[in-house]
């Protein structure tokens, strides 16, 4: 599927890189700002080639990875940082890399040499009655993701209302938690351009992550959903022109594509509701009855939009926990 191309506003250029095996993000995009040195929002992930697709790309707009003097990443996934070790060994110079602070366990060597399967996964899983053969499968399918990046272990912290500056644009950073607890929205103040990583896309609506690495986090009562929303509400009274994501095509009426979500999380909260009146459900159970015939390989992101709903059912009074387990059983309250 091929995407409209981003329209060229001052010195503000995009990169399109595809995304072999992941049809429904359809494409990676990275964005160059400036006019020499210039920054990097982003880098695709490390599949064989991808650096040299983005290379030829680069040339024509004029720069090499040698004109780099920065790059920062929207938040900590590895479809966002897998290609910066590479780029920094094609630029010849220590590229300076900035991601929030919330995330930067997630670029670290420690973490990822794990592949991604941290000391939390296995009591989660069984906490949420997933059958051992699934577990198995993920597992494996986590190792894959491992050789999709170089681990980044001197990215440099950022938070919100930070600035960078440079010939033609002026970023703020926005922290809008929900997608990943450090995923950031970057507003580009004198085009009122919002660059939004995974936050905002215009073809799906993006996913808030369960954080299954519990031990990791600064805040371990954080709640993607109800953190995702929240930060919806820090975006909607910009002033934005256009809205460019790191997957798909770009967005022009930001207003719209928020309340799009909002009625999506509201009737998924609704539907999970009325299933767990049904009787008591593990999380797994529940996941059975609301996705029915779901693929193995999507089993995770089916269990993290259950998991993320309930969450926000039983801090509004309408679901409980009923049983420790493991597995952990809820009913409707
Ligand atoms: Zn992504």
């Amino acid at each position: 599927m091929s995407i409209k191309p981003f329209p060229h506003i001052g010195s503000i250029r995009s990169l399109t890189v595809p995304l072999p095996g992941f049809p429904a993000l359809i494409c990676s995009n990275m964005f160059v700002l400036g006019s020499g040195p210039i920054t990097l929002i982003d880098t695709a992930p490390k599949f064989p080639g991808s650096l040299l697709t983005l290379e030829r790309q680069l040339h024509e707009i004029g720069f090499d990875w040698s004109d780099v003097d920065r790059i920062i990443i929207t938040h900590g996934h590895i479809d966002h940082f897998g290609l910066v070790g590479q780029i920094r060994r094609a630029s010849g110079h220590a590229i300076p890399c900035y991601v929030h602070h919330d995330d930067l366990w997630k670029l670290s060597g420690d973490f990822l040499k794990s592949g991604m399967w941290s000391e939390d996964a296995d009591a989660f899983y069984a906490k949420i009655g997933m059958p051992e053969q699934t577990v198995a499968q993920m597992k494996r399918r986590s190792h894959f993701f491992k050789n999709l990046c170089d681990p980044v272990d001197d990215a440099i912290p950022m938070k919100d209302g930070d600035i960078f500056e440079g010939s033609g644009f002026d970023l703020q950073i926005i922290h809008t938690p929900g997608h990943s607890p450090g995923c950031c929205c970057l507003y580009e103040r004198q085009h009122n351009i919002l660059f939004s990583g995974d936050h905002l896309l215009k073809h799906i609506t993006p996913n808030p992550f369960h954080e299954v690495n519990r031990s990791r986090l600064k805040d371990p009562s954080y709640k993607s959903l109800k953190a995702y929303m929240e930060s919806l509400e820090k975006l909607e009274h910009l002033n934005v022109s256009f809205v460019f994501p790191a997957h798909g095509e770009y967005i022009t009426d930001l207003e719209s594509l928020i309340a799009g979500y909002r009625t999506h999380h509201e009737k998924r909260t609704e539907e999970i509701r009325q299933t767990l009146k049904k009787g008591v459900r593990s999380i797994y159970g529940l996941m059975t009855d609301v996705f029915p015939g779901i693929e193995e390989s999507e089993a995770f992101l089916a269990v993290s939009e259950i998991i993320v709903h309930l969450e926000l059912l039983i801090e509004a009074g309408n679901a409980e926990l009923v049983e420790k387990g493991p597995p952990e059983l809820f009913q409707a309250s």
